[in-house]
């Protein structure tokens, strides 16, 4: 991957990217809106099974990223979580250790009844840990956007070692 510093780690192993995945809670997504970019903060729900990562997203039914993804569904997102800023003895020593990731796909308002009780399970999981149920009445109100993940990357800035 292009963009590392010296002390930045790319990161590839599955485990790794679970708990970014699990820890970040909120995601940004970037949408192409004609020719303004536009960005909107998100809480997510994400499954990652056999190295496919597909993310669900849910709110209300209407609004500015729905128009946009009904326009142009290319999507991309960033997430990041375990921020810790460091000091220094210099200002060009301060900084910040994190965990993030990023990547791009396609973006689905989904539709069927059955997906958008599912996508709301899988985010309650991912944003609580815990298992809840829906039925057919409370998915039918909310808006549910899947993105099919193509690709992504995930790295680490690790903290300093204290001298
Ligand atoms: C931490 C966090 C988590 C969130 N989680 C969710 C979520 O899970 N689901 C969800 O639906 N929404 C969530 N929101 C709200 C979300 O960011 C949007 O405000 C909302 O989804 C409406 O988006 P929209 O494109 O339909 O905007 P519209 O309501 O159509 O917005 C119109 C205009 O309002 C402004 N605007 C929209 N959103 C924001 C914003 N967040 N901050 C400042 N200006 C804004 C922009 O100028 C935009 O052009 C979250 C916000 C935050 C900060």
């Amino acid at each position: 991957m292009n963009g590392l510093t010296r002390r930045e780690k790319l990161i590839t192993d599955t485990e790794t990217v679970t708990q970014i995945l699990n820890k970040s809670k909120v995601l940004h997504l970037g949408l192409v809106d004609g020719d303004e970019p536009y960005v909107v903060p998100m809480n997510y729900g994400y499954t990652f099974e056999n190295e496919k990562l597909t993310i669900w997203l849910h709110g209300a039914r209407n609004g500015r990223k729905y128009d946009i993804i009904r326009n142009n569904p290319k999507v991309c997102f960033e997430m990041c979580c375990d921020i810790e800023p460091f000091e220094g003895e210099v200002a060009c020593k301060y900084g910040i250790s994190y965990s993030s990731l990023m990547g791009k796909g396609v973006a689905t308002i989904v539709e069927d009844v059955e997906e958008k009780k599912a996508a709301l399970s899988v985010l309650m999981k991912t944003q609580t840990e815990k298992d809840f149920e829906f039925n057919d009445k409370l998915a039918s109100v909310v808006g549910i956007i899947r993105i099919d993940v193509s690709d992504f990357t995930a790295k680490h800035r690790p903290a300093p070692q204290k001298q």
